[in-house]
C-alpha cells in the first residue's frame, strides 16, 4: 500500500514537473510521518523515501534514533511550529528546519549549535504566512528580510529557502495565488540578498502538490497520500 501510493506518487509529481516546462528531479518528495509508526517509516524507506518530516518533537525523539541508527542516508527536517525551548532537544536529529517563523528561534538555534559544537550548520527554511487562514509564518517582508539578514550573520546556520502552507479550502485559485506568493517573495528576498542561495521553495501536502510544483515549489511535503489517514 504506501509502496504502491509512492509510485503513484512520483509519476503524478513527474507529470506536474513536465507539464510546466521544468526539469524532471527538480522537485524533492519529502514523507512526512507525523502519526506514523517506524514500521511504516521502514516500509517508505524500502520503497525509495530516504527524506522525512516531523512536526513534534517528542514523537522525533521516540522514533527517528533507531532509524538512524538502521538506516544511514535518510535526512529528517522539522515542519512543525517550534517551541524556544524545544530548539535544543530537537537540533540533534534534523538538518532543516523548514518551520523558522520567528526572530527569536534563530538565536536560539544559533546559540544550542554553538554550544553543542556540533561541527556542522543547520538548514533553516522561513516559514511565511501567504494564506488567510494559516497562522504562522513570517507576515511582513521587512521582518523576513531582518530574519534573513539576522540568520546568514549567524555562523551555525544556513538559510536555504521559504516554506509555506497553503489555506485548508477546496478553492483551487486561493490555493494557487497562495504558492504564487511564496513564489513572488522569494524572488523579491534573492534579489536583496544575492550573495546567499535562498533556492529551496518546500509547497504542497497531499491535496495540493501538483498546483505547489505548476507554480515553482523545490520540495512537497507529502503525508496522507502516502500513509493514508493519520489517527489523531
Ligand atoms: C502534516 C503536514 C503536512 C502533510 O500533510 P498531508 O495533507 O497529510 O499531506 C505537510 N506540511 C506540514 C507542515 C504538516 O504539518
Amino acid at each position: 500500500m504506501i509502496g504502491k501510493n509512492i509510485k503513484a506518487l512520483q509519476n503524478k509529481i513527474d507529470n506536474a514537473i513536465l507539464r510546466s516546462g521544468r526539469e524532471l528531479g527538480c522537485v524533492k518528495l519529502m514523507a512526512v510521518s507525523k502519526f506514523h509508526s517506524v514500521q511504516e517509516i521502514e516500509t517508505a524507506i524500502e520503497s525509495g523515501i530516504t527524506l522525512f518530516g516531523e512536526n513534534r518533537v517528542q514523537e522525533i525523539q521516540e522514533k527517528f534514533p533507531q532509524l538512524f541508527e538502521k538506516y544511514s542516508n535518510i535526512e529528517l527536517h522539522m515542519i512543525g511550529s517550534l517551541q524556544r525551548n524545544k530548539v535544543k532537544t530537537v537540533l540533534p536529529f534534523v538538518n532543516t528546519i523548514q518551520s523558522v517563523d520567528r526572530i527569536e528561534l534563530i538565536d536560539e538555534i544559533q546559540k544550542h549549535m554553538q554550544k553543542a559544537n556540533m561541527q556542522k550548520k543547520v538548514n533553516i527554511l522561513f516559514e511565511v504566512h501567504t494564506g488567510e487562514e494559516s497562522k504562522s509564518g513570517f507576515l511582513s517582508f521587512s521582518d523576513l528580510c531582518y530574519a534573513i539578514e539576522k540568520s546568514a550573520n549567524y555562523e551555525f546556520i544556513n538559510p536555504i529557502g521559504f516554506m509555506t502552507m497553503a489555506p485548508f479550502t477546496t478553492d483551487v485559485d486561493l490555493i494557487r495565488q497562495s504558492f504564487k506568493k511564496l513564489k513572488d517573495i522569494s524572488l523579491l528576498a534573492k534579489e536583496k540578498f544575492n550573495q546567499l542561495s535562498l533556492n529551496e521553495l518546500s509547497m504542497g501536502m497531499s491535496g495540493d502538490f501538483e498546483i505547489a510544483i505548476e507554480e515553482g515549489s523545490t520540495l512537497v511535503r507529502v503525508g496522507t497520500a502516502i500513509f493514508g489517514q493519520r489517527q489523531g
